[in-house]
């Protein structure tokens, strides 16, 4: 009963994101009481398997004892100052550690992805503009990318249900192939298809980089496209072609940062001897799994050259940006935790061996209509094969009756776990997940 009353109220009161609010008529919100480990518990005690870490943010599970205690302590001391004219210890110690991590040493921060896409493309431009090159105000993204849906955001954004109803408020950028191997010609492999769209990006790129400022990408995995993986051959270079126009590359790392491929951040993948992200990109955005899912935070890191540019006595010539939760040291505690549990746990090292379990069981699914049964570190993907336009939203009915959170994109089922999910927990996951796909088809 009590259950009904709050659906109705939120129904009423809330507006849901990335949702038609009718359709909720015919299928109810689903209200969460708490959380535990890879478990989400509902009003009637029914538990949830969230293979999505709620939207790629929660790391280490829900109810996370060494997360909750870093904020805990945290909230006894400083809960927040403003960031102009302030600084405090939690912001001080997650720069220098994400500097440590990347290469890039200064960082910005906001509260969302979106806000640290809009910040990494106005640096870019003012960066420019201050070293007397002010032609270059454009950017280039790729084909079915997604950096946010914030203005600046969808405008470099390429995700047609986000951005066509927007279309007339939105600045222009141009979009460059996508290297997303299923898009190679039969025979073709994933790292040849790489360089065919390499090459066509640096054809664009010679023609236009006299007015370009950045290309910002999202580095081996498009994942709101529908996890699409690519060949790290692309990361390189792209480098090469923006250092040799130069123009600035931006990786955005919001959704693949922070462990999921498989290194701490996916752009030390664009060579084969692992390199640093300074190698590759002159800003980071970083957000999603940084507080581990706890608290909202995103940050932008860059380098010293960019930096410099905009150190000088004028204040405009100064960065021009401000977030009124910049810096906040709930999240970047929360942050910090995030960080020790990566080192103690030595996560990055022992990742894989759930990676292998996981693609391991997934085998059941392949007598299943399904093709490009993929994975890059903790990110798995296959797309069924059907013509039922219903099925993404039927999929995830049907997986919530099998006590799964599992949010298909269009035609591509996927799992983005935690790292902390034991062998029962994939089993459960990837058999349900057979069992809901078999009964729709
Ligand atoms: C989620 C996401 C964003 C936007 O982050 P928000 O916090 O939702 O604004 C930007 N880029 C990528 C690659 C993302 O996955």
């Amino acid at each position: 009963m009590s259950n009904q009353n709050l659906l109705n109220r939120s129904m009423q009161s809330v507006w849901h994101p990335c949702t038609q609010m009718q359709q909720h008529e015919s299928f109810p919100l689903t209200p969460i009481q708490r959380g535990d480990g890879v478990w989400l518990y509902d009003a009637d005690g029914k538990k949830y398997l969230d293979t999505v870490s709620s939207w790629w943010v929660n790391l280490f599970g829900h109810n996370n004892p060494r997360i909750k205690d870093a904020i805990k302590q945290q909230l006894d001391t400083l809960e927040h100052v403003m960031l102009a004219g302030f600084t405090h210890e939690p912001v001080v110690a997650l720069s220098e550690q994400l500097a440590e991590l990347t290469g890039l040493g200064h960082a910005f921060y906001a509260s969302d992805g979106a806000s640290a896409t809009e910040i990494a493309l106005k640096m870019s431009f003012h960066y420019w503009r201050n070293i007397g090159q002010p032609t270059k105000t454009k950017f280039i993204s790729l084909q079915n990318s997604y950096h946010g849906e914030t203005l600046g955001a969808l405008g470099v954004t390429d995700v047609a249900i986000f951005k066509d109803t927007y279309a007339p408020l939105l600045m222009q950028s141009a979009q460059m192939p996508s290297p997303d191997f299923r898009l190679a010609e039969v025979g073709e492999s994933a790292a040849d298809y790489a360089l065919r769209c390499a090459a066509q990006l640096e054809q664009y790129v010679a023609q236009h980089h006299t007015e370009l400022a950045a290309f910002i990408i999202e580095p081996l995995v498009q994942c709101a496209a529908g996890m699409a993986m690519y060949h790290p051959v692309y990361l390189a270079k792209a480098r090469e072609i923006c250092s040799k126009y130069q123009v600035h590359l931006i990786a955005d790392e919001i959704a693949v940062g922070f462990g999921r491929t498989g290194t701490m951040f996916a752009t030390e993948q664009a060579t084969s001897e692992r390199c640093k992200v300074s190698d590759i990109a002159d800003f980071v955005c970083l957000s999603k799994g940084i507080t581990g899912g706890y608290l909202p935070l995103s940050a932008v890191l860059t380098t010293d050259n960019v930096y410099q540019a905009f150190y000088d006595p004028s204040t405009v010539r100064g960065f021009l940006h401000s977030h009124s939760y910049t810096g906040n040291p709930l999240a970047c505690s929360a942050a910090l935790a995030t960080l020790a549990i990566f080192k103690a746990d030595h996560v990055v090292q022992n990742n894989p061996v759930r990676s292998d379990a996981i693609v391991r069981e997934m085998q059941v699914l392949t007598d299943l209509p399904i093709q490009h049964l993929r994975h890059q570190g903790m990110i798995f993907a296959f797309d069924v094969v059907t013509n039922n336009q219903q099925f993404s939203r039927q999929c995830y009915q049907l997986a919530m009756q099998h006590g799964l959170l599992l949010r298909p994109i269009g035609n591509t089922v996927y799992f983005m776990p935690p790292y902390i999910m034991s062998r029962d927990e994939i089993a459960f996951m990837v058999r349900n997940t057979h069992q809901v796909i078999k009964q729709i088809l």
